[in-house]
């Protein structure tokens, strides 16, 4: 019997834990931004696995470098290195831009750099008897227990409290609750900070932009205050926003960044990169991980990181930003984001409607469905390759129109 979906799908749901719910589609291969499932229908890829897949689904040259570095050495115990794993921490300080003397941690994802960005700073909480912890309203910071402590959605944390106590949440974007932070204390018990985690752009909250202004006075007052500041560059980092990591266009430079998603265009790979001074807390034997950042997920990384400077891919993330706002300009829909980290309003709270109904492929007519993410109730984001061909997003803009018309319109 050939199997479709919907047979795929059915063992899906009676052998995978229930966490991610059906899948919506079975896939078959997913090269450059089109993607293809196993009953042979076409999607157009605007969400590129969530910002993870910088060079498309399938790039043929990154595919080779995995090829060569498997045959070569694929993984090492960490008594010893390899040439990738050397040269990327090299590659990781020239574009973060870092001081010199700064420091690489190389992990497997995003939640274990933020992990050890948070060992660091709780480290430093009880080297300097701060206690304190800051983070943001609507932040995500990832799934292990460390980083979910630092998630501010309940439904995440809830089932799995009691968490990090320390951690405390501030209003997003909120000056005065960032002053309050730092001059007030809760109760008489209450110490002193040592660490703020910010995004830049928080993606997963609807792609929402922090003001300049915010992200520099948080800088401001944790210097004042001697407190670390990490910018979690998870989901925007290594080119997503046009730049090689959002910070860059902040004007502030960050403690500690935490890295992962696109940086080995698809391969599991994250990173830690710290300022001197954050870099020496961590002393030998108090981290460390079996496979981050081994041979085979560095050279994947040194390989998009040189397609990206090659083929200027900053420029192209820069270039789909413009394409998107230019395609709404006065439609009256309203657009948010940077380079190719996107989200587009739906009316009527009806974006979970929108991207199902237009992963739709119109079998009689050939047409393809597109690949668009519902990151809340009325925004679409959009992640796409940043080597998507601008005609295709605009083509993947167009049904989507299609589809905002249909399902905002529509009586219920
Ligand atoms: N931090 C941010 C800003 C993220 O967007 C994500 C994932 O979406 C994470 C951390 C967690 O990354 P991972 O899913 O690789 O653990």
């Amino acid at each position: 019997m050939i199997k479709n979906s919907k047979n795929y799908k059915d063992e899906y749901t009676n052998y995978y834990f229930k966490v991610f719910g059906e899948p919506q589609l079975v896939l078959k291969s997913l090269r450059e931004s089109i993607a293809v499932d196993v009953d042979n229908n076409e999607y157009i890829d605007l969400l590129g696995a969530i910002a993870v897949n910088t060079l498309g689904g399938a790039h043929d040259e990154l595919a080779d470098e995995i090829a060569k570095q498997a045959k070569n050495v694929m993984h090492t115990s960490n008594f010893f290195t390899t040439t990738s794993q050397i040269e990327l921490a090299k590659k990781l300080l020239f574009i973060a831009d870092f001081p010199t003397n700064s420091r690489v941690f190389l992990t497997n994802s995003g939640t274990e750099s933020v992990e050890c960005a948070l060992k660091i700073i709780k480290k430093y909480a009880n080297t300097s008897k701060k206690p304190r912890i800051l983070a943001l309203t609507n932040s995500f910071h990832g799934r292990t227990l460390g980083a979910l402590s630092l998630t501010y959605k309940e439904k995440y944390r809830t089932p799995f409290a009691p968490l990090i106590p320390d951690v405390e949440f501030i209003e997003a974007g909120n000056l005065q609750s960032l002053e309050d932070a730092f001059t007030t204390r809760r109760c008489e018990e209450d110490g002193e900070i040592a660490g703020l985690f910010v995004e830049i752009i928080q993606g997963e909250a609807g792609v929402i932009n922090l003001s300049k202004d915010y992200i520099q006075r948080a800088r401001e007052l944790t210097i004042q205050n001697n407190a670390l500041l990490v910018v979690d560059e998870v989901q925007t980092g290594v080119g997503r926003t046009g730049s090689w990591f959002a910070f860059q266009d902040t004007g502030i430079q960050p403690d500690v960044i935490t890295v992962a998603k696109g940086l080995a265009g698809g391969f599991p790979i994250g990173a830690v990169i710290a300022n001197p001074q954050a870099a020496e807390i961590l002393l030998p034997g108090e981290h460390g991980t079996t496979f981050g950042g081994n041979p085979l997920a560095a050279s994947a990384a040194l390989k998009v990181i040189e397609v990206i400077e090659r083929d200027n891919l900053l420029e192209n993330a820069r270039k789909i930003y413009t394409c998107v706002v230019h395609h709404y300009e006065g439609t009256g829909r309203r657009t948010r984001g940077k380079g190719a980290l996107m989200a587009i309003e739906v009316k009527n709270e009806r974006s979970l409607d929108v991207a199902k109904l237009v992963l739709q492929p119109k079998s009689a007519e050939k047409e393809r469905g597109v690949i668009v993410n519902p990151v809340n109730n009325s925004w679409i984001r959009i992640a796409p390759a940043l080597n998507i061909e601008l005609d295709l997003l605009e083509k993947g803009l167009i049904k989507l129109d299609e589809a905002f018309k249909e399902c905002e319109d529509e009586q219920y």
